[in-house]
């Protein structure tokens, strides 16, 4: 069973490699899944829509990635290209935003540091913009030096507003999360915030605890509640699109804490790694998409808190 499941894991692992994290595209299964997810309505690769009941804010979807622009009148915030493995998806969504405004792109922010949602601002900063990231997200660009993901011009440590053309945007780093670098974006008039990978919709985490930092993230998880907003639009389309609510915010906190709860029991048991892993089970949200193929990453996080100390 363990070699079953070992085998798994690394095909689950190279997929990772191969495509965006949690990909609502046909992939191999983690796991033996019991029953295929339903084939998802046929959709462009590409598509810009205004956010319902906003003047002014817009999100850009390419693939299984989006992210969030606002348009003002003295320019543009724009926010992660998403462009991993896309070699014209940066142009590609300045395209899309000329089709909404000629005004310029004054800013691009990048939500944190994973390449799947920031590859691709190398057409933004020729384009002029002011390439803005948290601290951390400077400091492993530096070395990594990718391509086509430019080094930040400006830098958060803790907060930053920027306001362009009559609106606000807050840049709030809330601590350790699903990355060092994360940025939390508000837009206190619209009460909007933009959060990219903490929060997945209605969906079960998978690939992208890979570098999470469990117990901080709940402290992170309540700075957000804690904040004045209404939805929530997450890095990746999950739950067909919909906006998040403090709902979703308050069940995925629920989510990590049962599996942080039942894991420190296997843990403190001496099962971890692979028996922990096999008796691993989060009932409450089996019902979850993504629940099969997520479950082996989140116990992989967690056998390595409290079964290891990491
Ligand atoms: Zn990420």
């Amino acid at each position: 069973m363990t070699r079953v499941f070992l085998a798994s894991l690394s095909t689950a692992l190279l997929t990772t490699i191969a495509g965006p994290a949690w990909s609502q595209a046909p992939a191999a299964p983690a796991a033996p899944a019991p029953a295929a997810p339903a084939a998802q309505p046929a959709r462009p690769q590409i598509e810009t829509k205004k956010v319902d009941g906003t003047e002014n804010v817009y999100i850009f979807r390419n693939g299984n990635h989006q992210a969030m622009f606002i348009v003002t009148p003295e320019g543009v915030i724009a926010t992660d290209p998403v462009a991993y493995g896309r070699p014209t998806g940066g142009q590609q969504y300045i395209d899309e935003i000329k089709k909404v405004t000629d005004r310029p792109i004054r800013y691009l922010i990048y939500s944190h540091h994973h390449f799947d949602h920031i590859a691709g601002g190398k057409a933004f900063k020729d384009a002029g913009a002011t390439v803005v990231a948290h601290k951390r997200a400077k400091e492993r660009l530096e070395v990594l030096k990718h391509p086509n993901t430019p080094v930040p011009d400006e830098t958060v440590d803790t907060n930053r507003t920027i306001t362009l053309g009559g609106t606000t945007l807050e840049l709030n780093y809330v601590g350790l999360n699903h990355s060092d670098s994360t940025l939390v974006m508000r837009l206190p008039r619209e009460k909007i915030v933009f959060i990219v990978d903490l929060l997945p919709v209605a969906r079960m985490p998978g690939r992208g605890m890979i570098d999470f930092y469990p117990l901080e993230a709940e402290d992170s998880i309540k700075k957000i509640l804690a904040m004045d907003w209404e939805r929530l639009i997450p890095g990746h389309p999950d739950s067909g699109g919909r906006l998040g609510t403090k709902k979703d915010v308050e069940q995925q906190l629920a989510l990590l804490q049962a599996a942080s709860a039942e894991m420190k029991k296997l843990g403190d048991e001496g099962k971890c790694w692979d028996t922990a892993e096999k008796e691993f089970k989060l009932p409450d949200f089996a019902s979850l998409p993504g629940y099969e193929q997520g479950l082996p990453f989140v116990a992989r996080r967690y056998c390595g808190l409290w079964g290891r100390g990491t």
